[in-house]
């Protein structure tokens, strides 16, 4: 069967460990033939990054905290210098504090709710004005820019919080994105991803008992594989997906569509 991204290059943030969704989407991507390069947050993540990168037969890792502006020119001016040019970028990212996501959402603290937009929301706009110039030409297959959101952000989501407010963001983002960039043929969209347990997950308070309703109340009767996610990555990535920009596409088992169901 061909390889539906064999040529392409992407580039990966947001691998912490095999559990990450980012490391799914590349384990697909280099399944699929893609050239992947991944990022990690600082010198503590380096060498774990480093080593899945090693397993997965990435490219290479390059350091990238997206809260600051001069990593984001630097890891731009690296595959510059390369010749790199990109042909997807995946911003698998978000961040909010514990104890915003444990307490009522009436009590989130100013500082609390700006990091979570920073980290969570804001970081899209810079990674896409950072990496759109090494984006292939329009007529070369323009780029595509895909990043990972979650229900909470139209749907409150118990003790989701804060996190809700800035995915509520990021889709915004997305579609603002997706007209500015639409003219150099850069696509922009999200996956709505249903809950998956990794280490960001864990950060919710009673996130065990989400994903056990989840999956007693989805049409598809079960939970979120991170192998799903990752394919629909693949399709918008592809040329398969060359029409779709400012989408938020669900990949979840259904569980948007629900508004009440009995669970045994
Ligand atoms: P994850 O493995 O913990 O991934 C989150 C990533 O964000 C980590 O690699 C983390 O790096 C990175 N990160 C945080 N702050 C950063 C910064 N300042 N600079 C660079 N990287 C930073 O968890 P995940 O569940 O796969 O999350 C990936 C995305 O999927 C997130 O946007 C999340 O909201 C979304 N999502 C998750 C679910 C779910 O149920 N798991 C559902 C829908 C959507 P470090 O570990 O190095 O800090």
């Amino acid at each position: 069967m061909p390889q539906l991204l064999a040529g392409k290059t992407a580039l990966i943030l947001g691998v912490a460990n095999r559990w990450s969704l980012a490391y799914a989407i590349a384990q697909a991507f280099i399944r699929e033939g893609a050239k992947v390069i991944l990022t990690y947050q600082s010198d503590r993540q380096k060498l774990t990054v480093e080593e899945l990168a090693a397993d997965l037969k990435a490219h290479q890792a390059l350091p990238c905290d997206v809260t600051q502006d001069s990593q984001l020119d630097a890891l731009a001016a690296e595959l510059k210098n390369q010749g790199t040019i990109l042909n997807c970028v995946v911003h698998s990212i978000a961040f909010a504090n514990r104890e915003d996501l444990a307490r009522p959402f009436v009590e989130t603290s100013r500082a609390g709710f700006a990091l979570a937009q920073d980290v969570s929301a804001y970081s899209l706009v810079a990674v896409a004005r950072a990496t759109a110039p090494l984006m292939a030409a329009k007529d070369q297959g323009g780029g595509s820019i895909i990043t990972l959101t979650y229900l909470g952000s139209t749907r409150v989501i118990e003790n989701y919080n804060v996190m809700g407010v800035a995915k509520a963001a990021l889709e915004a983002a997305v579609r603002y994105l997706s007209y500015d960039l639409g003219a150099s043929n850069i696509r922009v969209n999200a996956i709505s991803a249903g809950a998956v347990k990794t280490a960001s997950a864990r950060g919710i308070r009673d996130f065990s008992k989400m994903l056990e309703g989840a999956a007693g109340m989805a049409p598809l009767k079960r939970n979120t594989d991170p192998a799903e996610v990752a394919d629909a990555a693949v399709f918008l990535a592809s040329d398969l997906g060359r029409g779709v920009t400012g989408n938020i596409l669900y990949v979840d088992a259904g569980m948007q569509i629900m508004g009440f169901a009995r669970t045994e």
